[in-house]
């Protein structure tokens, strides 16, 4: 294994490899510590294996040791030039990477194929996480694939289709009644008296470093080549601050050439506390109550937000949040140029684009990859009443005939 420990992001103290997050001298949130030589010298005796077309392939860079993977075929997830979208916002070249199409249908696999994969080789008998909804599915899948009890804890007020595509793999679901800060409290106090490890708590420094393969597949995809600027969603901030790093270990190992890309994150104005401290110059995040459709990135008090800010500081990104409105004009935008239909989140990273580009903080002629990270069938309430009814007519051609003929130009143009 590469993972050696884990570090203090904070006073650098040293802990074995286990299911602990915070440094118990100075409560710093702990990070995967690698042997970097060994490392390296894995990737020349054997590099990426590109036979594994899955997340799978970066191993090496991955905090899990020889035994089993718990995969379900996880990541190298289309990298798609998006031109008629780029036409669109006035820019040169964009690419989506459209993680819709995962296991679960959101980049959470990532994250939870490699927390669960550690949590085995720990020999932890129980998983379990706080989740606004998709964390919980992702979850639930990967524990039945594994064969381990789940327990998955969410807001009692969690859209249906979410808790159904968590329930339909049989974890324990619970509903609590609060906002999701709130469920989260109650799992960090579960985790320490318990002892389950909570992917997204405990077995947090591994979870995260799941992350990372959003950039290696980005660069690969690239022809081992960076970006100039990427646009991320961000909840809790660790997706963010990940593919930072991902870019920078890339770079350190000499994989890649250039600079960092631009890191610039995109949140909804009903939960904007890291848009927010960014555009006050603030380096910590105030915590908000969050409102809006963008469920899956509703978290008030992010565990990586100020992290994230420093991640967007020393990359010369920029943040910005946008509204209810604005995001379904996103995913509708992102649905009609390139067919490709995203989840509230989804709409919150195009319009978070367009209004970087309206500000010049994102530019023309700049190589951009926008990341797309849950599908829109996760979110389909939130689009009621925007799809105008189709008109319903008899089976008869001349009633078809009669419908064309009256039906007004644009339908026309439009066939
Ligand atoms: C969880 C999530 C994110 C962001 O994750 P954080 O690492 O918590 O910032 C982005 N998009 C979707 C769809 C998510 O479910
Ligand atoms: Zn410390």
């Amino acid at each position: 294994m590469s993972a050696v420990g884990l570090v203090c992001s904070h006073c650098g103290a040293r802990y074995p490899v286990s299911a602990q997050y915070v440094c118990t001298q100075c409560f710093g949130s702990l990070e995967v510590a690698y042997d970097w030589d060994a490392v390296r010298h894995r990737l020349t005796t054997e590099p990426f294996p590109c036979h594994v077309p899955n997340l799978w392939r970066y191993r090496a860079l991955l905090p899990v040791g020889g035994g089993p993977l718990i995969d379900l075929g996880t990541g190298f997830t289309p990298l798609l030039r998006a031109d008629r979208l780029a036409r669109e916002l006035d820019l040169e070249e964009l690419w989506i990477k459209n993680d819709t199409v995962n296991p679960t249908y959101s980049f959470k696999d990532r994250v939870v194929s490699v927390a669960v994969t550690a949590a085995q080789q720990m020999e932890i008998p129980v998983v379990a996480c706080a989740s606004t909804g998709n964390l919980a599915g992702a979850l639930a899948a990967h524990a039945a694939r594994a064969g381990l009890p789940a327990y998955v804890f969410v807001p009692a007020d969690l859209e249906p289709e979410k808790l159904l595509g968590a329930a339909v793999y049989g974890p324990q679901v619970v509903a609590v009644r609060g906002s999701y800060d709130q469920v989260n409290r109650l799992c960090v106090q579960i985790a320490d008296r318990l002892g389950w490890g909570f992917v997204n708590i405990n077995l947090r420094p591994f979870y995260s470093e799941g992350s990372k393969t959003l950039a290696f597949e980005t660069a690969e995809q690239l022809g081992w080549s960076l970006p100039d600027h990427v646009v991320v969603p961000v909840a809790g901030g660790s997706l963010l601050s990940k593919i930072g790093k991902g870019f920078r270990e890339l770079l350190d190992l000499g994989l890649v050439s250039g600079t960092l890309p631009r890191i610039s994150a995109a949140q909804a104005a009903g939960c904007a506390p890291v848009a927010h401290a960014w555009e006050e110059g603030r380096d910590q995040v105030q915590p908000v109550r969050p409102n809006t459709i963008a469920r899956s990135l509703a978290i008030g008090n992010p565990a990586d937000g100020a992290l994230a800010l420093r991640t967007i500081r020393e990359s010369g990104g920029a943040a910005a949040a946008v509204t209810d409105r604005e995001i379904v004009e996103g995913i509708q935008l992102l649905a009609r140029t390139e067919g490709i239909f995203a989840e509230t989140a989804g709409g919150v990273t195009v319009a978070a684009l367009r209004r970087l580009v309206e500000r010049g903080q994102v530019k023309r002629g700049e190589r951009i990859v926008l990341y797309i990270t849950g599908n829109g069938y996760k979110t389909v309430t939130a689009l009621e009443g925007t799809v105008q009814q189709p008109p319903v007519l008899e089976p008869r051609f001349a009633e078809f005939e009669r419908w064309y003929g009256s039906a007004p130009a644009p339908i026309r143009q439009a066939v």
